[in-house]
């Protein structure tokens, strides 16, 4: 037997078990009962929020051999070939699939003829906005007048690109985003009939993925069956969505209001290489930070989320001021829009909290870093290095390297003031040795290509080279290599200079 999605076996039959848009169940109800049926409506609201499927319901509530009825029997011939797309009298067209010129033309012939099986020819446009001008201009020459016997359901995702003439002859509803509570209800509903169970955290992550479009969350329930089977818990949530968990968010936050960079890079690097997506780590942030905004001004009730999640909101907002939390969220809103066309996403939001940190002034937690590296790399004084070279020019490349390790960062320091992309970037990789060519190879984990491109980028290059000349006095080029399983930023590093000076 051919596998049904779960958003096609739960498809709304009737109004009274479509989720949500009470408003437009209502008027559509009254246009029946009342016999004041429009001949053409206009269907407006995000994707997954039931246009079609009401469309589809109304086209039985007319056809039914009870109708027109506001409650279709489901059962008579119209009814079923309706539910099943094969009803010759009801015409659906996607306009977005070819822009419909073919069919508008052919509606056009065929308009006039009279319903073949029922009492009304129901013709459906998803995507209206989608036509062409010469397709519109047909649509409105039967719109001026339309037969008796015909009904037109338009439906956009964007009103606004609907003609003014069209829009204007029509019974206009605006379907809204479904609410969480009704989401979550439906996707229970399905849990149930199938026989699956789903966490409550699972639950209202994936209703809240869906941002109001009920056939974008049971898609992802959907996916989640095949992927976990019969039991779904959150962590299977995030492995799919690749959705930033709880901690991570309120950590990252934490480390971004504090300016500790290298921890809130830490942070999102650990974050990526558990398979989450940059774009997906905005989104989740700047949602987040949306939480704290609410929160700080004391409207936290109005926030869907369990009183346990508004606690903690509240904690976090407690610690921070609203000034700030606007500051971030407005440069994650500019970072997401930049990340939509960057090739490099990641690097994009990496910069991007790099310059929220930075403009936050950060010496103390700054200060504290380096006396930490300082301790580590550095137990003897810089002097004491190459005992048996005095001079810098003249030792070996093993002790430049040494020295370089050594001084590192203060270069990354001096690199971030010139050029933060270089920064980043450099920041993700690390000082390894001094090739045959005198050059300083910097090495890259696999999968960190961008960031070794980006480094070789002229601009970049400059700024650490002018900072490594500034630093330790030399002039050494630089050169970036991918060299997996050698780079384990950043204990490696850290081991090899104290290996030198310890145990060498
Ligand atoms: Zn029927």
């Amino acid at each position: 037997m051919n596998y049904i999605s779960l958003y096609r076996k739960y498809r709304s039959q009737n109004f009274d078990d479509l989720v949500g848009q009470k408003h437009i169940i209502q008027t559509l109800k009254n246009a029946i009962t009342g016999n004041r049926i429009s001949h053409a409506y206009l269907f407006t609201g995000p994707r997954g929020t039931g246009k079609t499927s009401t469309a589809r319901i109304f086209a039985k509530a007319l056809n039914c051999k009870e109708g027109p009825t506001a409650s279709p029997c489901l059962k008579c011939d119209q009814c079923k070939k309706i539910r099943d797309g094969n009803a010759v009298d009801v015409i659906e067209i996607d306009a977005a699939s070819n822009r419909g010129i073919d069919e508008i033309r052919d509606l056009r012939e065929k308009v006039r003829y009279a319903p073949i099986e029922g009492k009304y020819k129901v013709y459906i446009i998803d995507e209206v906005h989608m036509l062409t001008p010469e397709a519109f201009n047909a649509l409105l020459k039967t719109l001026e007048e339309p037969p008796s016997h015909v009904i037109f359901i338009l439906a956009t995702t964007e009103p606004q690109k609907v003609p003014i003439t069209i829009a204007s002859r029509c019974q206009r509803l605006d379907f809204e985003r479904i609410k969480l509570s009704e989401v979550k209800e439906q996707l229970l509903k399905i849990a149930k009939a199938e026989g699956f169970t789903i966490d409550e955290k699972a639950l209202d992550a994936v209703a809240r993925s869906g941002e109001g479009s009920m056939r974008d969350s049971i898609s992802l329930l959907d996916q989640l069956v095949s992927f976990a089977g019969n039991s779904i818990t959150f962590d299977d949530v995030v492995t799919l969505l690749g959705s930033a968990d709880e901690d991570m968010l309120f950590d990252l936050s934490d480390a971004l209001h504090n300016g500790a960079d290298a921890k809130a890079l830490d942070l999102l690097r650990k974050g990526i290489d558990e398979g989450r997506s940059a774009p997906q780590v905005a989104k989740d942030l700047i949602n987040h930070f949306r939480n704290l905004m609410f929160a700080k001004v004391g409207a936290v009730d109005s926030l869907e989320l369990t009183k346990e999640y508004q606690q903690r909101l509240l904690a976090q907002a407690n610690g921070m001021d609203i000034e700030s939390i606007k500051d971030i969220l407005r440069a994650l809103s500019r970072a997401e829009l930049d990340m939509r066309w960057h090739p490099h996403a990641r690097l994009v939001l990496e910069v991007a909290l790099l310059e929220v940190m930075q403009s936050r002034g950060t010496t103390e937690v700054k200060a504290e870093a380096k006396k930490e590296a300082v301790n580590m790399v550095r137990p003897a004084p810089a002097a004491a290095i190459p005992a048996k070279a005095p001079e810098v020019h003249h030792v070996d490349a093993d002790s430049r390297i040494v020295h370089i390790k050594s001084k590192w960062d203060e270069i990354l320091a001096k690199v971030k003031k010139q050029s933060p992309y270089g920064f980043v970037s450099l920041h993700e990789g690390e000082p390894v040795e001094i090739n045959g060519k005198g050059r300083l190879v910097i090495g890259f984990k696999k999968g960190y290509a961008f960031h070794k491109e980006r480094l070789d980028e002229e601009r970049n290059k400059a700024a650490v080279e002018s900072a490594i000349k500034e630093v330790i006095g030399e002039d050494i080029g630089i050169e970036g290599a991918i060299m997996d399983g050698k780079i384990v930023k950043p204990q490696v590093s850290i081991d090899l200079v104290r290996e030198v000076f310890e145990g060498g």
